[in-house]
């Protein structure tokens, strides 16, 4: 058996538990309730072995620095997530980037994906695509970038397919 830990990150209010929520029930609500921490375990059959995965989701705002210390030190795999919309929430996820860089010694071995939340809210738009494209291609992320729509659905599955790809777990073609 294998445990994948994959800590999603990011500032408030970027849809992280949205994604997730997209992600593992199908289902988007517009309210915001904050986060604490929460942890969701899953099990999946791929190919005939079981692959267990939990995912953490954080708090975006961080009250406690060693929290996020800890979430970063026991992470398989990161999912760091900003919105198209929020310029601070794109800084805080290259901050990110380079504390991870700092803090795991292993990192260029961690599967990663930056994802662009909220491509519903096109009008809003703030990050350019290829601005961002431009950063994760020359810092080390290159094809480790996908922008979604937890509210849509939309590209949210690449993002998982994104890390069992780096994570060498195969997935099933159809
Ligand atoms: P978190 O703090 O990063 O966990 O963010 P939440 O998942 O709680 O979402 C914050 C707010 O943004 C909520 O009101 C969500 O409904 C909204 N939201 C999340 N994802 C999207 C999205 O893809 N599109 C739109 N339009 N709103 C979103
Ligand atoms: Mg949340």
């Amino acid at each position: 058996d294998q445990r994948h830990r994959v800590v999603v990150l990011g500032a408030g209010g970027v849809g992280k538990s949205s994604v997730i929520k997209r992600f593992l029930f199908g289902a988007f609500t517009p309210e915001y309730h904050e986060t604490v921490e929460d942890l969701f375990c899953r099990q999946y059959d791929i190919s005939g072995s079981l692959i267990k995965v939990d995912i953490l989701d954080t708090a975006g705002n961080i009250p406690f620095p060693a929290m996020r210390r800890l979430s970063i030190s026991t992470a398989h795999a990161f999912t760091l997530v900003y919105s198209i919309t929020n310029v601070d929430s794109y800084k805080e996820v290259k901050e990110l980037w380079i504390q991870i860089k700092e803090e795991r010694r292993d990192y260029e071995k961690i599967p990663v994906v930056i994802v662009g939340n909220k491509v519903d809210l096109e009008n809003d738009r703030i990050i350019e695509k290829f601005d961002a494209l431009d950063w994760v291609n020359n810092d080390g992320l290159k094809g480790r970038f996908v922008e979604v729509s937890a509210k849509t659905g939309e590209c949210i599955n690449d993002i998982f397919r994104i890390l069992l790809i780096q994570a060498n777990i195969p997935t099933v073609r159809q």
